[in-house]
């Protein structure tokens, strides 16, 4: 039998979302057409085929054509998002605002009054540029491209160590304004998460007082089996067909990476079935999501996915992502070296020092948790100097130092300051100082609704490339979700992508093509070119033109 917590948190149609979406695209092209629920569109993709000559060392430049045909399903499925570590301030302000913003909730600051909003979340907050009607720059809503669920949609629940309910859970994290949470009250106080696994020697040891709503017994594979009776039950009883699994739980030391203990999925499931020591809990959540036909999300620090885990998600079909939310000082980073290294600047050392006071704080406080955070933190310039061997000759990056210091007074108002010193013209020197303070879990929570989010809409989109006859999913490392995280994991062989506006791009491109839209490329030819009035792709429609966004209505109001 269930636990009477999870009724108040059944999905409602949100009533911004419906008005959000009255205005309809309607895409006009010959490239695509509605069959029912099913969008199918055609988009030729152009790259380059590069080599070098091995003789002279000349670059060859080959532009190529690929033909790429998209298979979306407009429906939005029933999705239930199950949070590791719900407890926890990322948890319970993610829950919280889902709650607030169903309700429309406002609440009075010393400030003024403010009204629930989903700022921060790009998938509800950031628009497209589609390009140039004549008169003005036309950008429409991220989440008018293709029909997408909003965060008020996705059923939420989950587990922890601590047995808090979800109104102490908000107590202690300190995030929401007191006026917000007597609001909330009624709706949190009743719901208490599920009961965890914790082997103490993957998160520090000062987080042991908080270990006291555990799955009895130290089998894992006993922990395997309860896990995923979990997400079964949970699944059936909210009737869906999407379930995501999402670490926001403590930040784990890394694990041992080997042969024989997880390198295949076989070696894993049996390293779980002898009891290995080595076996983080995060893997076994992993796990018991892939085997339930869930997806898992990773939005901390530590190596999760291991090998065998992404061979298991590929035989079970479903996504994998990770690694560690990038929603403060990384992200800006990951921005400004951009920037920098575009503009021929060359950041020579990057200092980065924080303090927090939240739980976080506190884990990452011992070395082998704050070394997860330390390696996830560093590598996100890696790819901006590889970019530039004018300034980065011999592909040595600057020093980059990274420094966290927990102080409990500043909670969750994660204090970053940088200096980024860049060498410049003639010898001189810039340096630029920051201070950013990152309310850490109102930074982090859109985060979460965006990783789901698009997760969901992924696993609705299938590619045929070239002439290909049968249609498949993305790659099972769902890497398209990297501007979320600050080491993305990526299939193999592919190359990790931290710049923020690429990353950007390459997610709003991608689902402008399944939508049918040819990209725009940037390039406003329009406004220094002498351009004729440009005419249709086609002669005429193979269908009648059909809004994509009637279906996501229905689908949505099915949702209820
Ligand atoms: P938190 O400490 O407030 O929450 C973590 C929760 O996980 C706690 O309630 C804890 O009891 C619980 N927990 C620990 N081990 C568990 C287990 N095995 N099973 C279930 N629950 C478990 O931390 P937070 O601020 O919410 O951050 C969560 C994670 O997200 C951290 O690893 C953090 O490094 C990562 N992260 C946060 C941000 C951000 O907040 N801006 C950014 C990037 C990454």
């Amino acid at each position: 039998s269930m636990p009477p917590h999870s009724s108040p948190i059944v999905s409602q149609k949100n009533k911004n979302r419906v008005e959000a979406k009255a205005q309809a695209l309607l895409v006009d092209s010959p490239f695509t057409h509605r069959e029912g629920e099913t969008l199918h569109s055609a988009y030729t993709y152009r790259r380059n085929a590069l080599s070098r000559d091995a003789a002279t060392g000349s670059l060859k430049v080959t532009p190529q054509v690929h033909d790429f045909r998209f298979r979306t399903n407009l429906k939005p499925s029933r999705t239930g998002v199950m949070l590791v570590g719900l407890g926890g301030n990322n948890g319970s302000t993610a829950l919280g605002a889902i709650i607030a913003n169903r309700h429309n909730m406002s609440w009075r600051s010393r400030e003024g009054t403010h009204t629930a909003n989903y700022f921060g979340s790009v998938t509800q907050a950031a628009t497209v540029h589609l390009g140039w009607d004549g008169t003005e720059q036309v950008y429409v809503p991220f989440n008018d491209i293709l029909p997408i669920l909003s965060p008020s949609d996705l059923i939420v629940d989950g587990w922890d160590i601590n047995g808090a309910n979800m109104y102490e859970a908000m107590l202690r994290s300190k995030v929401f304004e007191p006026t917000l949470i007597d609001q909330l009250r009624p709706h949190m106080e009743s719901i208490v998460p599920k009961p965890s696994i914790y082997y103490p020697d993957f998160i520090a040891s000062n987080q042991s007082d908080r270990a006291n709503n555990l799955i009895p017994g130290s089998s894992k594979s006993a922990h395997l089996t309860r896990l995923r009776e979990d997400i079964r039950e949970f699944k059936q009883k909210h009737d869906l067909e999407t379930v995501i699994v999402l670490w926001t739980a403590n930040t784990e030391r890394f694990t041992e990476v080997r042969a024989g203990l997880n390198y295949t999925a076989d070696e894993l499931l049996a390293s779980i079935e002898r009891n290995e020591e080595e076996v983080s809990p995060s893997n076994v959540f992993a796990v018991a999501a892939i085997l339930e036909g869930a997806h898992y999300i990773n939005g901390s620090p530590q190596n999760t996915l291991v090998p065998g885990i992404v061979q298991l998600a590929q035989r079970n079909n479903v996504f994998v992502g990770g690694d560690d939310f990038k929603s403060g000082q990384t992200k800006i980073k990951s921005a400004l070296v951009d920037f920098l290294v575009s503009s021929g600047l060359k950041p020579e050392s990057i200092v980065s020092y924080n303090h927090l006071g939240n739980n976080d704080g506190k884990n990452l406080s011992e070395q082998r948790q704050f070394r997860s955070k330390e390696i996830s933190k560093a590598s996100v310039v890696d790819d901006m100097v590889a970019a530039n061997h004018i300034l980065y000759p011999d592909g040595k990056g600057p020093d980059h130092c990274i420094v966290i210091k927990y102080v409990p007074f500043v909670g969750d108002s994660k204090r970053a300051m940088d200096e980024y010193t860049c060498s410049i013209f003639m010898g001189g020197k810039q340096t630029i100082s920051m201070h950013n303070t990152c309310e850490d879990s109102l930074l982090a929570s859109p985060l979460i609704y965006d990783l789901a989010i698009l997760t969901e809409l992924s696993a609705r989109i299938q590619y045929s490339a070239d002439g290909g006859v049968t249609y498949q999913p993305f790659h099972e490392v769902l890497s398209l979700l990297s501007i979320f995280l600050k080491a993305p994991v990526v299939p193999e062989g592919t190359p990790v992508g931290n710049a923020f506006m690429r990353q950007f791009n390459a997610l709003t491109k991608l689902f402008t093509a399944v939508a049918g839209i040819s990209s725009d490329s940037d390039l406003q030819l329009e406004f220094f070119s002498k351009l004729p009035a440009g005419k249709a792709v086609g002669s005429a429609p193979l269908t009648p033109k059909t809004p994509v966004k009637a279906v996501a209505d229905e689908a949505l109001a099915g949702l209820v």
